[in-house]
């Protein structure tokens, strides 16, 4: 057995919050392997569908948002409709529109609308962009196996195949392994939560000739059926006919013996049909007691668990993926110190706990329970759909590295550990404003020449504001970023944008850490990471 393999970042695991970590390693030009051992990718098993407006935007700062859009086998203008029915031959009951941030008009709240598309289809896209990016050494094949740590790095074993294993060397090892990965273990970190007892089956089928008169949907709910009847959300997966179903309630035993009938109950009539795949599944709200151990990170469902109904699972995941690499890029390229990598998970245990605690919320109210009355099913489901309070509302306010002041109260439920969930209603995640709070995701807007404000922003830091017409103040700052060497870019703010007379220092991964009158009161230092303490 060899140390045959020296590099900055091993990436453990290839699902979406590792291909997410390994693509925004590489858009700061920082080498890493990654490690994974499917070598194919399987659409019987499509999971997530929802990418959100969040990932979406991530998307498009690496270049990839339009590769992922043409790849998506339902074009975001086929529909934006969720469809709640009594079969999809039968009586509409309530539409919601714009649902998972669908729209083909512009809004200045956001830079990318959100995509329905199948996870295996995200997958194989974010797999060619990082086939092409050449510091990403992408391993499929190869399974981590364990891994000890030292102060200067992180040794892990691997093994592809009946090949002898062999060993990685690394600064620093990120576990994007999963729900039934090892690193979480070797980091000494378990999960903490509860499952949910009630099963749910998932169906794909074929069936080619199967069509509604409910017209276009992402997913139709069928609701209130009665005793012994199917309730379940259905949907396209392509418009070639493959259908996927989630039957809440179903055992598996039962969902592969009558997988017919659960899909004749759904559509209100037989219809021709072929089973591709099963997959039994059960619920978890699940958050782990530390996201890291010294130089080893725990990204994505490794870290947390949620329930999918609201669509956030792998989502949360490129967001946690996101807010370390950069900050790993940072220390990696000597622009800041290892410390910032402390401010990791303070900033996303919050965003995981309210997200692991709206999912929940919505999965109480499944199709198996939902009364065939359109009031209640508004008031139950709205939070699901809409949910822009939580995709781009979150905060990292009361980081270490973000400037302190008046910690918003939270506007979400956040999720409690214990066995039992919190009684109560959820708070609302329908309501987004945008902020300039320090910790807030930076205000969008569109600029006339049609470009985002976003893609005027620099790979390090930027600082947006009236730059033209501040120059000492400004000049000053870029002064102290060049001495500490902090890439610092400058972006004018456009005469419509509501804070553009405040000067605003904005992160690689777009949130603001800091905002002041005058680029004089803005800590620079602290922001990369170089206060005392970390
Ligand atoms: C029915 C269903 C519907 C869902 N719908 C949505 C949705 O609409 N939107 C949404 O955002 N989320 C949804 N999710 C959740 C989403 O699928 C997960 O959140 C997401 O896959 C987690 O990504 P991950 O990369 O953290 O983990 P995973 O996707 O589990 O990836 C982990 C990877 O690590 C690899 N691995 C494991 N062990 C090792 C090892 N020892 N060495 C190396 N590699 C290893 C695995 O092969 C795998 O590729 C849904 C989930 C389910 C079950």
């Amino acid at each position: 057995m060899t140390d045959d393999t020296r590099t900055p970042v091993l990436v453990v695991g290839g699902g979406p919050a590792g291909l997410a970590a390994a693509a925004e390693l590489a858009w700061h030009g920082v080498r890493c392997v990654l490690v994974e051992p499917r070598t194919e990718i399987s659409h019987r098993r499509p999971r997530a569908k929802t990418t959100s407006i969040r990932t979406m935007e991530h998307l498009r700062r690496w270049g990839a948002a339009d590769a992922l859009r043409a790849a998506a086998p339902l074009p975001v203008a086929w529909s934006q409709r969720v469809t709640f029915c009594e079969s999809l031959y039968g009586r509409r009951i309530t539409d919601f529109d714009g649902a998972f941030g669908l729209t083909t008009a512009r809004d200045d709240r956001f830079a990318e609308p959100g995509q329905q598309v199948p996870q295996p289809v995200v997958e194989e896209v974010l797999r060619g962009y990082l086939r092409c990016q050449p510091g990403v050494d992408l391993r499929l094949g190869h399974t981590a196996t364990d891994l000890t740590q030292d102060p200067q790095g992180v040794t892990v074993r691997v093994r592809a195949g009946a090949d002898p294993a062999y060993l990685i060397r690394a600064r620093y090892v990120l576990g994007c392994d999963g729900a039934s990965g090892i690193v979480r273990d070797q980091a000494g970190a378990r999960y903490e939560g509860r499952h949910d007892l009630r099963p749910n089956f998932n169906l794909v089928f074929r069936a080619p000739s199967l069509d509604t008169h409910l017209g276009p949907a992402v997913q139709y709910w069928v609701v209130g059926a009665a005793r012994d009847a199917t309730s379940g959300l259905i949907g396209r997966l392509d418009l070639a006919g493959t259908w996927w179903a989630i039957l809440p309630g179903v055992e598996a035993a039962f969902g592969t013996e009558h997988a017919g009938e659960l899909i004749t109950g759904l559509v209100g009539a037989q219809v021709d049909h072929e089973v591709l795949a099963t997959d039994p599944w059960a619920a978890r709200m699940l958050v782990a007691d530390r996201f890291a151990d010294r130089r080893v990170f725990l990204v994505g469902e490794s870290a947390h668990v949620n329930p999918p109904f609201g669509g956030h699972g792998f989502n949360t995941c490129v967001g946690d993926a996101v807010n370390l690499a950069w900050k790993i890029a940072a220390v990696e390229q000597g622009w800041a110190p290892p410390g910032l990598l402390a401010s990791y998970e303070p900033e996303r245990r919050g965003v995981a706990e309210a997200t692991v605690a709206s999912a929940e919320s919505n999965n109480r109210l499944l199709a198996d329970v939902l009364p065939r009355d359109e009031a209640v099913i508004r008031r139950a489901k709205r939070a699901e759909f809409h949910s822009l309070g939580l995709v781009l509302g979150y905060s990292y306010a009361g980081s270490p590295v973000i400037q302190p002041g008046e910690r918003p109260a939270p506007d979400v439920t956040s999720f409690t550990p214990s066995a039992e969930p919190r009684a109560g209603p959820a708070a609302d995640v329908t309501m987004y404003t945008p902020s300039a709070e320090p910790g807030a995701r930076l205000p969008h807007c569109w600029l006339p020449d049609g470009s985002s404000l976003y893609d005027h922003l620099g790979r390090g830091f930027t600082l947006v504001g009236p730059v033209g017409s501040a120059a000492g103040g400004v000049e000053d700052l870029v002064r102290r970023a060049r001495r500490r060497g902090i890439p610092l870019a400058l972006a004018e703010a456009p005469t419509s944008y509501p804070w553009r007379d405040e000067f605003l220092l904005v992160r690689p991964d777009q949130h603001i850490a800091w905002r002041a009158g005058d680029p004089a009161g803005i800590d620079l230092e602290t922001a990369a990471g170089f206060a005392p303490g970390l």
